[in-house]
């Protein structure tokens, strides 16, 4: 098959596994940087361009769409959906989940285990915002923050409601969240490939730190997850739409919750941790789900 891969580095450690992993099973795969296709978007015979010339058709896309350019990335990624190749995420799906807010009122539609979350603008009573999701000890969040950045803990009501009027007074949008203690510091990545967690990873914060992120030095060590975490994870990614994604899990006292869904997510981590072909599982998963326009969208919403 002709595959493309949608990535702004043909360096980065995913782009460059999944090229390899690509190639070793027989198909032709070309590295894209989606900032420099562009398009004739009135065309009858929709196409990409890049560098001058018309792509070929490519019978599949692998998106790797940072969260700096979701509104670019998935227009690119929508436009390839109309030439009929087949998109390991459509661009409806990773659109929804890079706007954190609308995937946790589609997850909790779907009934999945959420920390009681909060979110808000400019509250006019900010103790009634921190009452509403059970009081401090809480996490506040501001929105576009990524990599454990911009995530605060406040131990006290009081320190809460000086954070909160701290983001109100630079006019962003926060989350305020229920903290889970009981997590120690740590959460669950697991990694769903066409409905099915083919890994999974536990990330520990450091000590004393309650972010896990790897970026902010937490490690990653392989684990067992059990049969109400995997349910949760695969139930996650069907809510977003996701055929590829990574699913954060916290355990709580009451049972897995889930904190975000990544649409593209790292493999280096995961696959240093469990020692999988992450790369060669999503290959398979496009060598039985390639068909032209299987999208459940067709590029339309
Ligand atoms: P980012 O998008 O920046 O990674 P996250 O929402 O994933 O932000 O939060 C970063 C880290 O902080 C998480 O990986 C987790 O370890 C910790 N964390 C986030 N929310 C909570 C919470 N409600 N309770 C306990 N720990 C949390
Ligand atoms: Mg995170």
């Amino acid at each position: 098959m002709k595959i493309a891969i949608l990535s702004r580095n043909k360096r980065l450690y995913s782009t460059r596994r999944l090229k390899e992993a690509g190639e070793q099973r027989g198909h032709e795969v070309d590295v894209i940087d989606t900032l420099h296709c562009y398009m004739d978007i009135t065309s009858a015979k929709p196409m990409v361009r890049f560098k001058g010339e018309a792509l070929p058709q490519y019978d599949a896309i692998i998106p790797r769409i940072g969260a700096s350019i979701s509104f670019y990335g998935t227009a690119v990624v929508r436009q390839f959906e109309m030439t009929g190749a087949f998109s390991v995420n459509e661009s409806v799906a990773i659109s929804r989940s890079r706007d954190k807010l609308r995937s946790m009122q589609l997850l909790s539609r779907k009934g999945i285990g959420l920390p009681r979350t909060g979110f808000a603008h400019s509250p006019d009573n900010i103790k009634d915002l921190i009452r509403n999701v059970g009081g401090a000890p809480l996490v506040i969040k501001l929105l576009e923050g990524t990599q454990g950045v911009g995530v605060v803990l406040a131990e006290t009501g009081k320190a809460a409601q000086s954070v909160i009027e701290a983001f109100m007074g630079i006019n962003t949008n926060i989350l305020v969240q229920e903290f889970i203690k009981e997590a120690g510091g740590a959460d669950i990545r697991c990694l769903v490939v066409g409905g099915k967690v083919v890994a999974a990873m536990k990330r520990q914060g450091q000590e004393g730190e309650f972010r896990s992120n790897l970026h902010r030095g937490g490690s990653a060590q392989i684990t067992k997850i059990s049969a109400q975490e995997r349910a949760t994870a695969v139930a996650a990614a069907k809510a977003m739409g996701l055929n590829v994604c990574g699913v954060d899990l916290l355990r709580s006292n009451r049972g897995p919750v889930v904190m975000e869904v990544n649409s593209s997510p790292g493999l280096e981590g995961i696959e240093t941790a469990t020692g999988k072909d992450i790369a060669g599982i999503i290959f398979q998963f496009i060598e039985k789900n390639m068909r032209p326009f299987n999208t459940r969208t067709k590029g339309k919403g």
